[in-house]
C-alpha cells in the first residue's frame, strides 16, 4: 500500500487514505470497513484529548444514532446516553418561548445527549474491530497526478508515502489538505466563544434539553442524568478569559443568572472547556482527487448542535455516491463533482439556519427581539412548523 524504500504493493481494489482521527474521520474509516477498497487511516499519536478528555456534551439525532448503530458504535453509547424528549425554546426578557417533543414530532426522541470523549472512544473501539488500524502521524503533504494522489506523511521520525485513488479529508477546521489544495473557503467570526462544561442541577431533567437565547450569546442545557447537565454557554470574546479564570462559585451563579431558575439550583461545576466560534465554509467540498468531511468542509456554530451531525452525512453520502458507481473512478473528477451536488442542498439549509439563528438572536435590538418572541410564538402554536423543525434538523429520512 505504501511505496517506501522503493517497496510497492498492488492491490486491485481501489485505495483511500481517511486522514484525521477526531469524530468524522473515525466514522469515515467505519463506513468504508465493509466495502470493497483499500483503508488507510491516519491521525496524530498524542493529541490534545489524550491529555485533556473532551467533556462535551454532543447531541445526536434519530438519523445519526441510525448510521452509528449500523456500525456497531450505538451499543456501546446506550449506558451513557440521555434522550431527549422535550426541548424548550426561549429568549430571555421575552414572553415568546417554544416547546418541542418527540411525541408530537411523531419521532421516539428529539436526539440523544452522549459525552463527546465516550463517543469518540466507542468509535476507535469499532474501528480496532474493523481491523482499521492507525498509522499514528500526520500527512504533511500532497500532490497530485493524472491517476493518483501522492501523500507524505510524516511517522515517528519517518517520512512515508501513500499513492492511491482518492483521500478523505476529515482534518478539521484548520485542514492542511485544504491549504495546500489553495480552495476557497468563506470565513465568518461571531466574536464568540462557546464554554462548555457540566454542572449538577437541583431538579429531576425527565429528558427536557433547553436552549435560552441571551444577547450575548445563547446557552444550551443538556440532560445528562445522575442529575447533570452539560451547558454550552456562549458568551462575548472579550468577556471568554474572565469567564474560564472565574472560580467554580462564581461560574454556577453568574451561569444562573444567565440562565434563571428552571432547572433548580445549580451546584457543583466541572471542568471548563472554551472553543472560539466561526463558520468556515468551503463553497466546493472536493479538491483534486480528495473530499473535504465535518469540519475541514464546514465548521458551524454549535448553536443548533449539528456540526458531527452534518459530517455524519458527508461520510454516507460519500459513500453512497461510490456505491451508485459500483466503487469504480472514486477520485475522478465527476464523482467528486456528483458528491457536491449531492451534499449542496443539506449543507447549505443547515448553515444558513444556524447562521440565522445565530445573527437573528444574538441581538438585543427591540424590533428584532419582538419579531423573534412572535415567531417562537407562532412555531410553538403550529404542529406541522414544529415537525418541519425536527425533520429539518435531520437532513434525511431516518433510516
Ligand atoms: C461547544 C461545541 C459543542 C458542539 N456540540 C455539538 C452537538 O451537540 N452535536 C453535533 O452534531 N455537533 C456538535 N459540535 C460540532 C462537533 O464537535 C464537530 O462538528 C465535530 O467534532 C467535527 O469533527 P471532525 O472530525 O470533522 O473535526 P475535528 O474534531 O477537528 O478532527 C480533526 C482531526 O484531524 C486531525 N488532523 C489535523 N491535521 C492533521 C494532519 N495533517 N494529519 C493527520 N491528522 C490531522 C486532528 O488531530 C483531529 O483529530 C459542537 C462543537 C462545539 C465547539
Amino acid at each position: 500500500m505504501f511505496i517506501n524504500n522503493n517497496q510497492s504493493y498492488k492491490s486491485v481494489r481501489p485505495k483511500v487514505l481517511v486522514v484525521g482521527d477526531g469524530l468524522v474521520g473515525i466514522s469515515a474509516v467505519l463506513a468504508l470497513a465493509n466495502k470493497p477498497v483499500d483503508v488507510a487511516w491516519v491521525g496524530p499519536q498524542v493529541t490534545d484529548r489524550v491529555i485533556r478528555p473532551d467533556d462535551r456534551s454532543i447531541v445526536l439525532n434519530a438519523v445519526s444514532q441510525c448510521h452509528l448503530a449500523a456500525w456497531g458504535v450505538w451499543e456501546h453509547l446506550v449506558p451513557v446516553a440521555t434522550p431527549i424528549v422535550h426541548v424548550e425554546v426561549s429568549d430571555r426578557g421575552r414572553w415568546g418561548k417554544c416547546r418541542f417533543s418527540a411525541e408530537e414530532a411523531q419521532l421516539p426522541a428529539l436526539g440523544y445527549v452522549v459525552p463527546a470523549h465516550q463517543l469518540l472512544m466507542a468509535l476507535h473501539q469499532c474501528a480496532c474491530v474493523a481491523n482499521i488500524e492507525k498509522i499514528a502521524g500526520s500527512v504533511v503533504d500532497i500532490k497530485t497526478d493524472k491517476d493518483n494522489a501522492v501523500v507524505d506523511l510524516s511517522v515517528q521520525d519517518r517520512s512515508i508515502t501513500w499513492v492511491g485513488e482518492v483521500v478523505l479529508a476529515a482534518d478539521g477546521t484548520r485542514s492542511l489538505l485544504r491549504q495546500q489544495q489553495d480552495l476557497a473557503l468563506r470565513k465568518k467570526d461571531y466574536a464568540q466563544v462557546a464554554i462548555a462544561a457540566q454542572v449538577r442541577v437541583g431538579q429531576r431533567h425527565a429528558g427536557i434539553a433547553y436552549e435560552r437565547f441571551t444577547p450575548e450569546g445563547p446557552i444550551a442545557m443538556l440532560p445528562r442524568g445522575n442529575g447533570r447537565y452539560g451547558v454550552v454557554w456562549v458568551v462575548d470574546k472579550a468577556r471568554a478569559n474572565a469567564v474560564m479564570a472565574w472560580s467554580d462559585k462564581t461560574f454556577l451563579l453568574q451561569l444562573q443568572k444567565a440562565f434563571g431558575t428552571k432547572l433548580g439550583l445549580f451546584s457543583a461545576a466541572g471542568a471548563r472547556q472554551h472553543y472560539p466560534l466561526g463558520l468556515a465554509w468551503m463553497p466546493l467540498p472536493v479538491g483534486d482527487k480528495v473530499v473535504y468531511l465535518g469540519n475541514a468542509a464546514q465548521t458551524l456554530h454549535p448553536v443548533m448542535g449539528q456540526g458531527f451531525n452534518l459530517g455524519l452525512r458527508d461520510v454516507v453520502d460519500v459513500c453512497k455516491v461510490w456505491d451508485q458507481a459500483s466503487w469504480r473512478d472514486l477520485g475522478a473528477a465527476h464523482s467528486l463533482l456528483r458528491y457536491a451536488k449531492m451534499r449542496e442542498s443539506d449543507r447549505q439549509k443547515v448553515m444558513h439556519l444556524s447562521d440565522g439563528v445565530v445573527t437573528g438572536f444574538s441581538s438585543d435590538c427591540l424590533p428584532l427581539a419582538m419579531l423573534r418572541s412572535g415567531l417562537l410564538g407562532v412555531v410553538d402554536l403550529s404542529l406541522t412548523l414544529k415537525r418541519a423543525v425536527a425533520h429539518l434538523s435531520m437532513g434525511q429520512p431516518i433510516c
